[in-house]
């Protein structure tokens, strides 16, 4: 007998019949002789009405206020799915983020898990019942309701596998697993059978988007594995590990990021300590900068270029602006018509060549590259905007056809 942890994620529950399926899967494990325990997110797009309500009513409301609101949509899909397993004659049982002692810090909207008190699930464990726990959300140390970010019930699922030592964690997903690509982007994308945490990690924090970033981070921290998988297809799925048989592309995945902006300053004086005081600004009003890029310095003067994210656009602009005395660059220009393209791979530290084959998918299609940046994983690549699914296809096509 073994301790299962499954999450399904919103587009998994979102109407009747799904949860029906969902309820399937959930029993399917139970009777094969499993303790089960289940984390729903919110039924489809649930959190994003309840957002758009709160935003009819007072767009500055309260981040506690918030989070008690979005945490309603985990415990409505939770009820519904203990409702249906009822009535299939199975035990069971659901329990809200505070019910199971999920206590996180006191960031409202982006709370952090800082322990889970499991005795409740272990108690309804014993007595043999399925449990089913709302995703996403906690409880602070005044006793308020947190929630964990979007996206955040699979880390609830992480944290729930780590507290119970749970034998394995399932996150079921509208999509058969983790492809190369955005499969809707580049329709020769392949389903990995397995990827590395860091890899994960990298893809996700590239916007791929298929699990939170957090709960690979805790995943990885205690070796939990995890099996990316559909909810409605039965494939085998991927598999999230430490260690993985290299692909013989020795890459995992080709994503991109549209959401960036990139700055550059003109003219700065050529003097020690210019990237100190550019840089000083931003992180005090914690914007995050990506790649940076510094020219040689030419006539006592010397240009810096760095990307952030589209959002700190505005910020990170009248920041400049503020200290164009100081600073005496002598000029700024933005730009938000630039993409980043990544390849990730953990099989790139051993291997040469594969920023030269990715650099020439581009230049076989005529794509320029404004900067480049690499880490032991992954080669970025800034280019334009209207580029991007272009670039994508081709370094996908490099490397997997
Ligand atoms: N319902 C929340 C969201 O939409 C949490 C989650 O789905 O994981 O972000
Ligand atoms: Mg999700």
């Amino acid at each position: 007998m073994a301790l299962i942890v499954q999450k399904f994620g919103g587009s998994s529950v979102a109407d009747a019949a799904k949860i029906r399926n969902v309820a399937n899967i959930i029993t399917r494990t139970y009777d094969a002789g499993n303790d089960v325990v289940v984390v729903l997110s919110a039924q489809g797009d649930t959190t994003d009405d309840l957002i758009e309500k709160a935003n009819e009513i007072n767009p500055n409301g309260s981040k506690r206020e918030m989070d008690v609101l979005l945490s309603t949509g985990e415990q409505i899909s939770i009820a519904l799915a203990a409702m249906c397993i009822e009535k299939m004659g199975y035990p069971v049982i659901s329990l809200t983020g505070w019910q199971v002692g999920m206590e996180t810090s006191s960031d409202y909207s982006r709370a952090r898990i800082r322990k889970v008190e499991g005795s409740r699930i272990r108690k309804e464990l014993d007595k043999h019942r399925i449990v089913l726990v709302a995703g996403f959300q906690g409880i602070n140390r005044y006793g308020d309701i947190t929630t964990l970010g979007r996206g955040g019930s699979d880390t609830t699922a992480v944290a729930l596998a780590v507290a119970l030592k749970a034998d394995l964690c399932q996150i079921y997903t509208d999509v058969d697993g983790v492809y190369t690509a955005d499969p809707r982007l580049v329709p020769t994308a392949k389903k990995l059978d397995a990827i590395t945490y860091d890899e994960m990690l990298e893809l996700a924090s590239l916007g791929a988007q298929v699990l939170h970033n957090r709960s690979v981070e805790l995943a990885k921290r205690y070796q939990i594995e995890l099996e990316v998988l559909s909810s409605f297809t039965g494939n085998p799925g991927t598999i999230v590990k430490e260690v993985v048989k290299m692909e013989k592309t020795f890459i995992s995945g080709v994503a991109q990021d549209k959401k960036i902006a990139r700055v550059v300053l003109v003219g700065l004086e050529d003097v020690p300590g210019m990237a100190y005081r550019v840089f000083s600004l931003l992180a005090k009003a914690k914007i995050n900068v990506d790649v940076i890029l510094q020219s040689i310095g030419r006539n006592n003067t010397k240009d810096i270029t760095f990307t952030i994210p589209e959002g700190s656009k505005d910020l990170c602009q009248q920041i400049l602006e503020e200290n164009q005395e100081t600073l005496r660059y002598h000029s700024m220009n933005v730009s938000t018509d630039v993409a980043k393209v990544s390849i990730v791979g953990a099989g790139m530290a051993e291997n040469t060549g594969i920023a030269a084959a990715m650099f020439e998918a581009l230049y076989n299609n005529q794509i320029n590259i404004h900067m480049i940046s690499t880490s032991e994983i992954k080669v970025s690549v800034l280019i334009d905007k209207a580029d991007s699914e272009k670039a994508m296809r081709a370094i996908h096509d490099k490397f997997f056809d």
